[in-house]
């Protein structure tokens, strides 16, 4: 962190400031130019706020040289971290596909995606037991049933399972669930990620509609700020104003958190786009991007589907498409890596 004095400040005011800067635990460098004075913190400046120390009469100007985050952040823990979940893993190269209904609704219509998305090659289930509906009118979800029933899928098919927690008085009912979800809408929820952060179960954090990256990765921080290192980062698009598309996919974020994060990053096609057709290209241009996994809608009947059926694939399209993203894959790993 560098920061800029006021000319008019005096030497008693510059020290007072260094020595509350000392106190987080941080060297500072004071650099006396011509015209100007100039603070440079040397250490770990996280717990530093910015606006605090901008907020000091004598400081002109703050800039931050380090990101906010420590523990997400791949300069202190360069090597990638892999998430492994009965047996199958997420990040550290290869690619992982999670797929599944986005709502749970019937016994039926879980069992039977379930076995479509295990047979098309597959390695987790997704389905919403608790869902976040714009209108309080619509499906809410099946709650503890909805998770009972991708227990017994998960039994079914010795497919993991992923599933979105809404709120912290339900976390009793995740205690069976591989992944937790947590959504776009929650990703600020910080009560909810610090509880999160407090056990040891991998979470898959979604990217907030109109979220930066670096508030994502905050986010991420806050799971692991209390001990929870199973953090698994995910795009799912973003808000735009292009209205054809449910989201604007931001594509870009892959390459970028790569560098940033040692996370696993997850792409949705499925949220990201809201259009059946357009999730096959998008989840090719993830693989291609270098995504760690896909996390795509596949329902039996979409046109009855309870939730989001205009982005979920058939099964007989899901087969398709992952005959793709394989063949993708495989061509990126031997050409591209
Ligand atoms: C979901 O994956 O079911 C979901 C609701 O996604 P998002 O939080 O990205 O909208
Ligand atoms: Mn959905």
């Amino acid at each position: 962190m560098i920061i800029i004095i006021k000319d008019k400040a005096t030497d008693k005011q510059v020290n007072e400031l260094m020595s509350w800067l000392q106190s987080f635990s941080v060297k500072t460098n004071l650099v006396t130019g011509v015209h100007s004075r100039i603070i440079g913190l040397i250490g770990d400046t996280t717990s530093i706020d910015v606006d605090a120390v901008n907020a000091r009469d004598i400081v002109e100007t703050v800039k931050r040289v380090q990101e906010p985050y420590k523990n997400a952040n791949r300069r202190f823990h360069p090597d990638d971290t892999v998430i492994e979940v009965r047996g199958r893993k997420i990040g550290g190269g290869g690619l992982s596909v999670i797929a599944g209904p986005c709502s749970v609704e019937t016994e039926e219509q879980l069992m039977a995606t379930a076995i479509a998305v295990k047979e098309a090659g597959a390695d987790f289930l997704r389905g919403g037991a608790f869902k976040p509906r714009t209108s309080p009118y619509a499906f809410q979800g099946l709650g503890k049933e909805g998770i009972d029933l991708l227990i017994q899928a998960r039994r079914e098919t010795g497919l993991p399972i992923v599933t979105e927690i809404m709120d912290l008085s339900d976390i009793d009912l995740f205690a069976d669930v591989d992944i937790v979800q947590v959504g776009a809408r929650n990703m600020q929820n910080f009560t909810l990620l610090k509880a999160l952060g407090r056990s040891d179960k991998p979470v898959l954090l979604k990217r907030g509609l109109s979220a930066t990256l670096q508030e994502l990765l905050m986010s991420a921080e806050y799971i692991m700020s209390e001990g929870n290192s199973n953090v698994i980062l995910c795009e799912r698009g973003i808000r735009t104003y292009e209205p054809e598309t449910r989201n604007t996919l931001d594509l870009s974020a892959v390459p970028l958190l790569r560098q940033k994060t040692h996370l696993p990053i997850v792409i949705d096609p499925s949220h990201a786009t809201g259009i059946n057709s357009l999730v096959e290209p998008m989840s090719l241009a993830a693989v291609t991007a270098g995504a760690d996994a896909l996390e795509i809608e596949v329902h039996i009947d979409p046109k009855n589907a309870w939730s989001d059926g205009a982005q979920s694939l058939t099964p007989e399209q899901f087969k398709a498409s992952m005959r793709k993203i394989r063949a993708l894959e495989k061509f990126v790993d031997s050409e591209l890596k």
